[in-house]
């Protein structure tokens, strides 16, 4: 609902107290060019979030959520959302990513860490029980789904290529490990295992270039290591994708030269998938609007940092999940320099992963696995070809889009200070808890203030799955 109050624009949503998780209705409100999620707790009082600053426009960028679940309800209504996840009626998306945490277990230990992992006193779940998730997602969603393994970091599991290969046997066309790549780097031949094993693609944990910065953000210098592990990924024909958690003050400045260096290493590297932080975990001060980074903030500081080389106007919102959550783009580097843009203003026509939630899925998974092995002397845009310079056939031109494009894109997290009940209906990236309910990530992730958790490591008797 749209309402006008004092002049400026409002949108009424819910939310969570941030100290005591009770629900509260919450508006988005408009301030000049910023906007603001603002909500009250009767007992801790009002809380002021910016959700968006600057241009792009925000009222051009919002658009109506549009319904197209078709998965059935593992849970009831019962106290309203968010507390009834499993997924519940009410929510508005079939998941397009489904994560399963096979390991609570580390090798780093990161002060930034969603999992909060590396306590060692969560059970590792057994082959057997990551069968189960696999088959309630297949149950669920069915197999045209990105399954992300995560953790914790998944490589400290020795098993982890037979719980790949499991996922391949029951049918799923792409498998994701979400890793920091210390283990690829350090052993020599892991990553021909991973690939022999199916795995299609890395979510490469990719902070920067910069050993200071893996030193804050992860507790250990290993930059060469990093691109030690990219390199084994590529060469084995592991697409990757780099996924930099930006932080400002720390590696905000490294946006432009990311996506460089992915430039540079593309098509090996398929892809710069960035998240600004969040905030996580035991945190009793309000986090400072100055240090949150919104989608704009994010847009603008890539077309800064690569010199304008990509525009903010190149990047679109998503075509499935709610348009606040993310933006993408993709690029195609011209043979002879520079970058053509598929998407935003300067494109459209292909490279979208618009279309609906199939043919969302797919374009990633095509996207993020490494490229098809170039057919040189087949390619009539390269110079060693025999066609007529300068003109290129259309065959030629989805050939070279097919293997070389970059796709940018970039990921917002809700946290409990920004958490937006609209949104949160709209998600699709499921986290698989140990029971079988599928959580939304954010919710999955959620704390208080206190650093109370949400949903991780609780069970609830509202769950229709247990037992099947
Ligand atoms: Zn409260």
């Amino acid at each position: 609902m749209t309402a006008c109050c004092g002049g400026r624009v409002s949108f009424e949503t819910g939310s969570l107290c941030p100290k005591c998780l009770r629900k509260v209705s919450a508006t988005r409100e408009m301030y000049g060019e910023d906007a603001y999620l603002v909500k009250r707790c009767p007992e801790h009082g009002e809380f002021r979030t910016i959700i968006w600053r600057g241009a792009p426009p925000f009222q051009g960028w919002e658009r109506k959520p549009n319904v197209v679940r078709t998965s059935e309800s593992q849970t009831k209504v019962e106290r309203g959302c968010p507390f009834d996840c499993g997924i519940c009626p009410t929510h508005r998306k079939n998941a397009c990513t489904a994560v399963l945490e096979i390991t609570a277990r580390c090798n780093l230990h990161c002060p930034v860490c969603f999992a909060e992992s590396g306590s060692g006193a969560v059970p590792e779940p057994s082959l057997a029980e990551i069968a189960q998730w696999y088959r309630r997602v297949l149950q669920a969603y069915g197999p045209d789904i990105i399954i992300q393994l995560s953790g914790g970091e998944p490589t400290v599991r020795d098993d982890l290529p037979a719980i790949i290969e499991m996922g391949r046997s029951l049918g799923f066309p792409f498998i994701q490990v979400n890793t920091n790549g210390l283990r690829i780097a350090l052993e020599e031949g892991y990553a021909a295992l991973l690939r022999q094993a199916g795995a299609a693609s890395v979510f490469f944990q990719f902070d920067g270039m910069d050993d200071e910065i893996y030193r804050r953000l992860r507790g250990r210098a290993f930059y060469a290591e990093k691109r030690l592990a990219i390199d084994r990924c590529v060469e084995h024909g592991i697409g990757v994708v780099l996924v930099p958690t930006i932080v400002p003050g720390v590696n905000f400045h490294e946006i432009g030269a990311i996506i460089k260096l992915a430039l540079e290493l593309s098509p090996g590297v398929r892809g710069v998938h960035f998240q600004p932080v969040g905030y996580f975990g035991r945190c009793p001060d309000v986090p400072d609007n100055k240090s949150r980074l919104t989608l704009p903030d994010m847009m603008r500081a890539i077309e800064e940092q690569t010199g304008g080389m990509m525009h903010a106007g190149d990047f679109t919102p998503p075509g499935w999940e709610n348009t606040l959550c993310s933006f993408h783009g993709t690029f195609l580097p011209k043979p002879g320099g520079g970058l053509q843009a598929l998407t935003g203003h300067g494109g459209g026509c292909c490279g979208s992963a618009e279309g609906g939630d199939a043919h969302a899925v797919s374009f990633t998974a095509r996207q993020w696995s490494a490229p098809p092995v170039a057919k040189v002397s087949d390619c009539c845009c390269c110079e060693s070809s025999g066609s007529t310079p300068g003109i290129e056939s259309l065959d030629g031109f989805l050939e070279r889009v097919r293997t070389n494009m970059l796709s940018v894109s970039c990921m917002a997290f809700q946290d409990v200070w920004n958490l937006d009940l609209e949104r949160t209906r709209d998600c699709c990236i499921h986290v698989v808890a140990p029971d079988g309910r599928m959580i939304p990530f954010c919710l999955y992730n959620l704390t208080s203030a206190e650093g109370e958790r949400l949903y991780r490591g609780k069970t609830s008797a509202n769950n229709d799955y247990i037992g099947q």
